[in-house]
């Protein structure tokens, strides 16, 4: 089964997918990526953008083994097999989740300093999907 977002919904959510946008509420301060339409803090609805680093290191982890991912990664797990999916810790704050890149998925470790880079997602209703990945700092 596949995860769908649809082409508009994809397209409003450009930057926070390719640049890594954030929202900073304007009430309590609480940084937040991805953006949602109520601060998970304190409620308020009032935000400005803010640019997050990509920085970040490896909070927790699982391997996704071939046949086990949602079938718009068919084409990926071809090329590369298994893959590892982070939930990474971001310097300012908040923890996302993003397959990982660049490495084996068996050296994946936590606490392992990683950065977002964008990479190639797959393709849904003929468009290629691009989003961040998350890769070691070596
Ligand atoms: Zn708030």
């Amino acid at each position: 089964m596949a995860a769908y977002i649809s082409l508009p919904t994809y397209l409003n959510t450009i930057d926070a997918r390719y640049r890594l946008v954030g929202q900073k509420c304007r009430a309590c301060g609480h940084i937040r990526f991805p953006p949602k339409p109520a601060c998970g803090q304190c409620g308020a609805t009032d935000f400005q953008g803010v640019q997050l680093s990509g920085q970040g290191e490896v909070h927790t982890f699982t391997i996704i083994a071939s046949g086990a991912a949602p079938t718009e990664f068919d084409d990926l797990q071809n090329m590369t097999g298994e893959f590892a999916v982070a939930l990474v810790k971001l310097e300012e704050g908040p923890v996302v989740v993003g397959q990982m890149t660049d490495c084996d998925p068996h050296q994946v470790e936590v606490g392992m300093k990683v950065v977002a880079v964008i990479r190639r997602l797959y393709e849904q209703e003929g468009v290629i999907r691009y989003g961040y990945k998350f890769k070691p700092v070596r």
